[in-house]
């Protein structure tokens, strides 16, 4: 056996199964407390959804984990590997396992939609033009847009143009999908068309999915776990039967009955 080939022991056998985890984070706009000690972890495989007022701090917690904003105080870990303070090779290895839909779906406007989905495996994972295309038609197919590879996204719908999007963050197999509101710049007729394809997304593959949403509905069928958020802290999480059914909390009452 070559020594290329010895197989090494799992170099981090404490690894817990929790895919992402937040501890004590704090963040602050000026002099404003958007995140106020957050503790919370999600384990791999696992649908969390976030829900609260506008303004509870859950978009922030998105664009943490995607390196675009830093937290000023606690430590936040993905796969084991802690982000903030981290050498930048180590948070492009850890921002590879992430993919993000956004609310605006900003599909590049002058590449055809196959082209939108292939173009980050080439230049960021090194595929071939044949692996990515055979990968992004498969999305596509996935998404139900089979049809449209060599369309432009101005001749799509925006529940298309969005669909196109999560194909697009699939296609670089992200272990962990974080989904931003991303049905809220939809007409209403748009929306179940997308919602959909992401419940199938949760049901047919085993990607861990953390979703801003204010689609109740969506979020009591694909989640295992609600968390429910105001003023930067989490006031109450549990399963979708206890949050929607059962709540304890007079806040999550409250904030169910204005949605609902
Ligand atoms: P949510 O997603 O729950 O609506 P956000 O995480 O988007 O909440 O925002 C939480 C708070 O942080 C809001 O008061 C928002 O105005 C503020 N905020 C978010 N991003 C910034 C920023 N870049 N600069 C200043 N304030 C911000």
């Amino acid at each position: 056996m070559s020594v290329d080939t010895v197989k090494h022991p799992d170099p981090t056998p404490t690894a817990t199964p929790e895919l992402i985890r937040l501890e004590n984070v704090t963040k602050r706009f000026g002099g404003h407390t958007v995140l106020d000690g957050l503790d919370f972890s999600v384990a791999a495989g696992k649908h969390v959804t976030l829900i609260g007022p506008s303004g509870s701090g859950k978009t922030t917690i998105l664009r943490l984990l995607m390196t675009l904003t830093k937290p000023d105080e606690g430590i936040i870990t993905v796969d084991g590997d802690q982000l903030f303070p981290a050498p930048e090779k180590k948070v492009r290895e850890i921002r590879k396992k992430i993919g993000m839909v956004f609310q605006h779906f900003n599909l590049f406007p002058n590449m055809t939609v196959l082209r939108n989905i292939t173009e980050a495996p080439v230049t960021v994972l090194g595929l071939s033009k044949d692996e990515a295309e055979a990968r992004a038609r498969e999305l596509l197919d996935l998404v139900g847009l089979a049809d449209k590879a060599g369309a432009r996204p101005s001749q799509l719908s925006g529940g298309q143009q969005q669909r196109v999007a999560i194909a697009r963050a699939l296609a670089m197999r992200p272990q962990v999908l974080l989904l931003d509101e991303v049905t809220s710049a939809l007409d209403p007729e748009l929306v179940a068309g997308v919602l959909d394809v992401l419940r199938d997304i949760a049901r047919s593959t085993d990607i861990t999915m953390l979703c801003v949403t204010h689609e109740m509905g969506f979020a009591r069928d694909i989640s295992d776990q609600v968390l429910m958020f105001d003023a930067g802290r989490v006031v109450e999480s549990g399963p979708p039967e206890k949050i929607f059914g059962e709540p304890e909390q007079e806040r999550t009452r409250q904030f169910l009955s204005a949605v609902l």
